[in-house]
């Protein structure tokens, strides 16, 4: 019987830390709130989204990558207005003094997110009204609610202040792209739209880190930066591909529907054709990952915009648990060059061929969580079925991103069939495939632990397999089992990874 419970959150942090996969960082102190450390297994699915998103969206869209540093000085986020604007409202129980995030007290109590930009007054208005607890001792009285700027200083050199710090680890990975801009455009050989990509980590002093690494303190992004004309918002960009792609759009404190770009260009929901075909491709990418369209919407912001943006949508995937923010979709207009540029008194301009005068390029953006979309792909693919007196959990990850493309395991570990599935192992790894490779225990827990790592496919070398050169390739979803020759098993492999070929039309 299939009893597909609820992939609990809790639930899949206790599984990912027994299988060593993500795990509290500093454990044996008794871990860093907000800070996590990855196991191979983890290491590889984490590595698997990148490359994922590198293939399909970095690299199908001809846009180049760089790697920044993580420490950058203080005028950097004075410029970008993070050192102003980059807060959080922070609350103080009067009675326990416990501290906590003041619109997350209220999300939580009215199951509707409040926007981090509401006005702290409000704030403690809504406080007030709905009579809130505080979460740690039950008390109703709090201290008024302040600002708290999430910047996390990291002083560098003999003569650093920790009191004034010159320096600060990114809390958002982008910044880098901006500040090398003007270098990228002239050694690229590149004309705008240029788009600028890069995955790293970020760190932010979230007042309140939770859920795993869905609010971690440090975590990766991926991010995108299309640098563009402002006046060649509609080009530059294969519209006919996309125009009439339907992009699941929520409106601000609205249900989502389904428009094409043409019509939410026509709508003006979004500024322009550029700006919808690449979020054509972000939605494209989640769908190629087995997500439902309806599962996934990208939720416009209304007045809970970063300081930053002038159209900005959070992409949300749809949970059991919720919707969760995946990206942030923002058109950050010329906004960071300026203040760089204003900043630094460096000209950040471009001057190309038909331009009257130089411009400061406009920005659109889509910075995706590395670990946050790691953790809900996991929930998503998360498994639990009871077969008999036994349990089976497995993931059913979309291939991109199980960590072995396939297992080889020989039937047992004598007469020859040991030696048979090494050489099996070093076709499929010769042949460019990833491949684990596992002889102890039962067939059925080599099985067992497999499926629970979400490898698709399993290979097991038997007697028949030394009389014809033929495997058996067991599917993880669906358990059947087919028997494949040797020789055409790279091919087979491939074919079914990338879905030319399904498991039963073997
Ligand atoms: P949130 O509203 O959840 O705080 P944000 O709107 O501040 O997120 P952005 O600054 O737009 O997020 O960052 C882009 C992406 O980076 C987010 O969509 C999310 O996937 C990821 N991200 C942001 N903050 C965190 C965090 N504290 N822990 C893990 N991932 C994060």
């Amino acid at each position: 019987m299939t009893t597909n419970q609820k992939p609990i959150i809790e639930e899949l942090a206790v599984f990912c830390k027994k299988k060593g996969f993500v795990f509290p960082s500093s454990e044996i102190y008794g871990g860093l709130a907000g800070f996590y450390d990855y196991g191979p297994i983890g290491v590889k699915m984490r590595n698997a989204i990148v490359s994922y998103w590198r293939a399909a969206l970095v690299e199908a869209n001809d846009f180049v990558e760089v790697s920044g540093a993580q420490v950058l000085p203080k005028e950097v986020f004075k410029a970008s207005g993070h050192l102003e604007n980059f807060n959080d409202p922070l609350i103080q129980c009067k009675k326990c003094h416990s501290l906590h995030r003041a619109d997350q007290l209220v999300s939580d109590k009215l199951k509707q997110v409040v926007a981090e930009t509401i006005p702290l007054n409000e704030l403690e208005a809504l406080i007030e009204k709905h009579k809130i607890p505080c979460p740690k001792c039950g008390t109703k009285e709090f201290l008024p609610v302040k600002q708290f700027n999430m910047m996390v200083s990291a002083p560098i050199g003999v003569e650093a202040n920790a009191n004034d710090p010159g320096t600060f680890l990114r809390p958002e990975a982008c910044q880098n792209i901006f500040l090398d801009f003007d270098r990228l455009y002239k050694t690229s050989r590149k004309k705008l739209p240029l788009g600028i990509a890069q995955a790293g980590q970020a760190f932010r002093n979230e007042i309140a880190p939770r859920n795993a690494f869905l609010r971690a303190r440090e975590f990766g992004q991926m991010d995108i930066e299309v640098f563009f004309d402002p006046a060649k918002v509609n080009e530059g960009v294969n519209w006919e591909e996309a125009k009439n792609y339907k992009l699941n759009i929520a409106p601000p404190e609205k249900e989502s529907k389904l428009v094409s770009c043409d019509e939410a260009l026509k709508k003006k929901m979004a500024s322009g054709k550029l700006i919808l075909y690449y979020m054509a491709k972000l939605q494209q990418w989640f769908e190629a990952l087995n997500i439902p369209v309806q599962d996934m919407r990208f939720r416009e912001q209304g007045d809970g915009k970063p300081f930053y943006a002038k159209d900005a949508w959070d992409f949300e995937v749809r949970t059991e648990d919720g919707w969760k923010e995946l990206v942030g979709v923002h058109y950050r207009t010329d906004y960071d060059l300026k203040g760089h540029s204003k900043e630094s008194k460096k000209e950040l301009g471009v001057k190309e061929e038909g331009m009257k005068e130089s411009i400061v390029p406009h920005v659109f953006e889509l910075s995706m969580g590395i670990d946050r979309t790691l953790q809900v792909l996991l929930e998503l693919a998360y498994r639990k079925e009871k077969r008999g007196a036994e349990e089976r959990i497995y993931l059913k990850l979309a291939p991109q991103l199980a960590p072995f493309q396939c297992a080889v395991f020989p039937l047992v570990n004598k007469d020859g069939l040991w030696e048979q599935s090494q050489s099996v192992l070093q076709l499929l790894k010769h042949s460019g495939l990833s491949a684990v490779f596992d002889d102890s225990g039962s067939i059925g827990r080599r099985y067992a632990r497999v499926d629970e790592v979400g490898v698709p496919y399993a290979i097991t070398i038997d007697y028949d397999t030394m009389k014809d050169s033929t495997v058996t390739i067991r599917d993880r979803d669906s358990l059947a089992q087919k028997r494949a020759k040797i020789l055409q098993l790279p091919e087979t492999i491939r074919s079914l990874y990338s879905g030319k070929q399904s498991f039963s039309q073997l």
